[in-house]
């Protein structure tokens, strides 16, 4: 089933533990209350754009070239852009300069590509059981390839800079996703984070990573204190925390101690 049809019924996601973890404020007016959000940051067109075009190139193979890419990309991008309601470009940016970093990305992405004989699966969703919750976790490998006899989830980011060397090793995604499919095949697999860098002169790095069975207790009580403390509507706002810059409910958020009272 793919993650549209999966998305239909009630679920957890690591994108929404993400955000409790950040803000639980902004947890509660994104995925209780489904809010709609004051403006949208073009980062998301693009990312959408970005991971659909590498997406068909891993499923058409090397006969898909660089130029088809960008063409898949231009037209997904124009799409996701006029389908966003109050867009808003970081400063310097827009829709043509974004477009040209797009087309950069891309090409530094599949110069580096090293997957075309291992693949074995393309936006794969899954569904699984977290103990103790009342919702499944769902989610969407973005490829699932053989790596030197080993299974290794891959995940494209699209990242402002370089990763630091440890960074994969404490990221709550691999964490979440190695958690998945170890349940699906009883087998815990590789994860690779391939981080392409939206800079002047993008560039390509993949950052290896594992999870034991430690790091999956630790996860399940994590899921399961959130899912708690959401039912006692535990919601508050972080406001030292890195989305408040750009946060899309800003205005909503500076009213709520005014509602709690
Ligand atoms: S502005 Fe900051 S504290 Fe308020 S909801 Fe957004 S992220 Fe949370």
């Amino acid at each position: 089933m793919n993650l549209n049809e999966l998305r239909k019924e009630p679920h957890w996601s690591y994108s929404a533990f993400h955000c409790y973890l950040t803000c639980p404020l902004k947890f509660k007016f994104q995925y209780v209350e489904h809010v709609e959000p004051e403006h949208t940051c073009s980062c998301f067109p693009f990312g959408r754009a970005f991971h659909a075009a590498l997406s068909q190139r891993a499923r058409s193979g090397p006969q898909m070239k660089i130029a088809d890419v960008k063409e898949l990309f231009e037209a997904y991008f124009k799409a996701e852009i006029n389908a966003v309601e109050h867009l808003v470009y970081k400063p310097k940016e827009d829709y043509g300069s974004l477009l040209q970093t797009g087309f950069d990305m891309l090409t530094v992405c599949l110069e580096n590509w090293q997957d075309d004989f291992a693949v074995r699966s393309v936006e794969e969703g899954f569904s699984v059981e977290i103990p103790g919750l009342s919702k499944p976790l769902i989610g969407e490998y973005d490829m699932l390839v053989e790596d030197g006899g080993h299974e290794c989830i891959v995940d494209w980011k699209t990242a402002s800079a370089k990763w630091s060397p440890g960074k994969a090793h404490q990221d709550l995604q691999a964490t979440v996703f190695c958690y998945a499919r170890t349940k699906q095949t009883g087998r815990s697999p590789l994860f690779r984070f391939d981080i392409v860098t939206k800079t002047r002169t993008p560039c390509v790095e993949s950052h290896y990573t594992e999870r034991r069975e430690q790091d999956f207790q630790r996860f399940e009580l994590l899921a399961q204190t959130i899912e708690s403390a959401m039912q006692r509507d535990v919601f508050y706002p972080n406001e030292t925390c890195f989305s408040c810059s750009d946060c899309q409910f800003k205005t909503k958020c500076r009213l709520w101690h005014v509602r709690k009272g």
